[in-house]
């Protein structure tokens, strides 16, 4: 039987085939909004999808993690909105660059501003390119970074790590925030009855109980069902909680297997449910893997054996495989216990020749 994603708010779609740049799309169910991850050729998304996109992770500049970026300002530009744009040290520049290679004297007021983070061990800076001036690089401000949050609204937490690639690389883990949850057992154990006062409870829980509706729980006693006050909600809601583990989406791409990499991808991935993780050479090509910072097949096997995902799916893997790709399913080791997720050799519509084109376009 095929195991569901056990996603309460989020909807994970990987928009690319093994030999593709990798571009994971997260729709945010109660937003009604999108995050990616990565942005190299993105022009297959629907205008819908990128226009639903509210925050750009970006893993690094290279290339195939960064081009779509031209697509994505084409699709968005002139929507009346701010689009944050997560990445490495140095991403302001790339962004700036991108933007002064066009010509940008037809700008209007409402049009969209691009607020770009770049992310440091300690601090996160940011710069803001506004639509309405033409996207000229304005400085925002500095704000420190405590922890390993870099991102988070009232439905997600992204927390990133800096790993090494020859250049820093992100990798990012995407976490579900804590939902209301009760356990029926504990429920029943602490003589409590179920009733309208636990949508309340949940509604106190979420900060929506506008109407400041009173509770009053309910409680099984030997004369019957008495409904009482209830002051310290917060000791009753820890009586009750279920324990459901968040779930949680980790994504890794181009770092090398060193053990300063291996020893951040551990303290951040421990207990993710769906890991997306690069796999760029199969195993007798380890040096080619070793000299670009990337992993193998063998690296993959080791980091899943250790982090057991429930669910794994491998990606990013050298073109120069193009007629043997299916090697990689050959040589990964997948844990009993986690169910691996297979990608197609490639996602994109492939490019047309002449004679196909031709094919498409009626003479009339
Ligand atoms: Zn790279």
């Amino acid at each position: 039987m095929q195991r569901r994603f056990p996603f309460r708010t989020l909807e994970p779609t990987f928009f690319s085939g093994l030999l593709d740049d990798p571009v994971l799309y997260l729709f945010i169910r109660p937003l009604g909004r999108g995050i990616l991850l990565d942005c190299g050729r993105i022009q297959h998304l629907a205008k819908r999808v990128m226009k639903s996109l509210s925050a750009l992770f970006i893993s690094h500049a290279h290339m195939d993690h960064f081009m779509g970026i031209d697509t994505f300002v084409r699709s968005v530009h002139v929507s009346p909105r701010t689009i944050d744009i997560y990445g490495p040290p140095g991403l302001a520049d790339k962004m700036a660059c991108k933007l002064a290679g066009y010509v940008w004297n037809l700008t209007e007021a409402y049009w969209c501003s691009f607020r770009v983070h770049e992310v440091f061990a300690d601090r996160i800076e940011t710069a803001l390119f506004p639509g309405s001036e033409g996207f000229v690089r304005q400085h925002l401000g500095v704000r420190s970074r405590p922890d390993r949050t870099i991102y988070q609204n009232q439905s997600i937490k992204v927390e990133a790590e800096e790993c090494d690639h020859k250049i820093p690389s992100l990798i990012f883990k995407i976490s579900e925030r804590p939902s209301f949850q009760v356990d029926e057992e504990k429920l029943f154990q602490a003589g409590l009855v179920k009733g309208n006062w636990l949508r309340i409870l949940q509604k106190n829980f979420q900060g929506t109980n506008q109407g400041n509706l009173p509770l009053r729980v309910l409680w099984q006693r030997k004369e019957g069902i008495l409904e009482e006050a209830v002051e310290d909600q917060h000791s009753l809601y820890e009586k009750i909680r279920g324990e459901r583990p968040e779930a949680s989406i980790g994504y890794i791409t181009d770092i090398g297997f060193n053990n300063k990499n291996i020893e951040k991808i551990f303290n951040l991935m421990k207990g993710v449910t769906l890991l997306v993780c690069e796999c760029s050479f199969l195993k007798q090509e380890k040096g080619k893997a070793r000299i670009s910072a990337h992993l193998c097949s063998d690296d993959v096997n080791f980091l899943i054996d250790k982090l057991r995902p429930s669910f794994f799916l491998p990606m990013h893997l050298s073109k120069s495989y193009i007629h043997t790709w299916e090697k990689l399913y050959e040589e990964l080791k997948i844990p009993p216990d986690v169910t691996l997720v297979r990608l197609p050799k490639y996602l994109t519509p492939q490019p047309l020749l002449p004679c196909e084109a031709r094919k498409i376009v009626r003479k009339t």
